[in-house]
């Protein structure tokens, strides 16, 4: 078995785990707002999915003969095992007495955070990582942010180009928006059933938990089953002073907001795509966002005339990050550069240690001319600095 199949096979149990856990954490939810509280909440809920990644955790522990000395399997036995002594304690421990050289092909995994927090009667929140990988299981076939991606890159450049913009700068519209959003389309020779399709993969009705709006990524703030609050991503707690910078709603009868896939994959780092943009048009660079319908997101020349090729990603766990660049369409697949960049926030790169070169090696798998970097080392190469 080769490593990189080990390293593949981990990531992908992971994810399925993840979705597992997410999806009995959104049935405890959903009963919680149904005010079934009283009585659902105490029966036990059981998840399908989560039993089955649990039991291909055995599985996989068995199949690389991961054992304690005395021969025990080390993973596992049943749900409440796996949630209470391995899905709620940090990757680093639950693999803690694995091979050392297994323990190296997954080594950008063991820095995560644990999948879920434990509260009270077995229940849990899950974590943002827990949420992040949940998006990537295959299991998750309808996500969200595909089904946009199928709809607009059906469209001319100019009227993609416009969409994705949109997109990324109206989190939450009301219906005025959304009349001048269609209208602009129609404009771009783009059909009226079409530019619904694509108003309907990108936005839904505001949910009745919505709090406010977040006035760092504008995006709504929901309230949890524990009464805390909760935004897209944890920057925004940070960046809101623990959500006391919030607007009101007001009436949310007219108003829709990005599906949570779509946010977090496609306007999250469309906010780094736009200040890249930004950069250039300040720094008078030519630049084109998402050239020949999103080969990658943006091309540049730069002052020493040589065409950079960005894509901006905005994972918050690089092992993820690393495994999306391997298995999707990406900035590798074009030929049309001088230097390839994934670029990610400065927050995501301080806040882990090595998150840049986790990445670069886990792409230098398939292609070693592209380097990840933070936001501030591409605008000092882009100024003409060294990075
Ligand atoms: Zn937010």
């Amino acid at each position: 078995m080769s490593n990189a199949s080990l390293y593949r096979e981990f990531f992908s149990l992971l994810c399925e785990i993840a979705y597992g856990l997410k999806k009995k954490e959104e049935e405890y939810k959903k009963r919680f707002n149904n005010r079934l509280i009283d009585s659902g909440l105490r029966k036990y809920i059981t998840d399908n999915g989560l039993v089955k990644a649990i039991n291909k955790h055995y599985v996989f522990a068995l199949k690389y003969g991961i054992n304690s000395p005395d021969g025990e399997v080390l993973a596992p036995k049943n749900e409440t095992d796996a949630i209470k002594n391995y899905y709620s304690k940090p990757v680093i421990e639950w693999t803690f007495e694995w091979d050392e050289q297994i323990k190296e092909q997954i080594m950008s995994a063991l820095d995560m955070e644990p999948l879920v927090f434990l509260r009270n009667q077995g229940k849990y929140i899950c974590s943002d990582e827990c949420n992040e990988l949940a998006f990537f299981s295959k299991n998750n076939r309808d996500a969200e942010q595909k089904a946009l991606y199928d709809a607009i890159k059906k469209l001319n450049q100019d009227a993609y180009v416009y969409c994705r913009k949109f997109i990324i700068e109206h989190p939450i519209i009301d219906s005025a928006s959304l009349r001048d959003f269609k209208e602009m389309l129609q404009k771009l020779g783009v059909s009226d059933s079409h530019a619904d399709k694509i108003k309907d993969n990108a936005y839904e009705a505001i949910p009745d938990d919505a709090h406010s709006k977040c006035s760092y990524c504008n995006w709504t703030i929901m309230v949890r089953i524990d009464n805390s609050l909760s935004c897209i991503d944890k920057r925004c707690k940070k960046h809101t002073d623990n959500f006391t910078e919030i607007e009101p709603l007001g009436d949310t009868r007219n108003l829709l907001r990005l599906k949570p896939g779509v946010m977090r994959y496609i306007a999250l780092p469309g906010l780094l795509e736009l200040e890249i943009e930004k950069f250039c048009i300040e720094h008078k660079l030519k630049h084109e966002l998402w050239p020949s319908i999103d080969e990658y997101d943006i091309k540049i020349i730069s002052n020493d005339n040589k065409i950079i090729a960005i894509d901006a990603k905005d994972h918050k766990n690089a092992f993820a990050l690393a495994n999306n660049l391997l298995e999707t369409r990406s900035i590798f697949d074009s030929t049309d550069w001088d230097e390839g960049y994934i670029v990610v926030p400065n927050e995501v790169a301080r806040e882990k240690k090595d998150y840049c070169k986790v990445v670069d090696k886990a792409i230098d798998r398939k292609i070693n001319n592209v380097r990840c970097i933070s936001f501030a080392d591409l605008l000092k190469r882009l100024d003409g600095g060294v990075i």
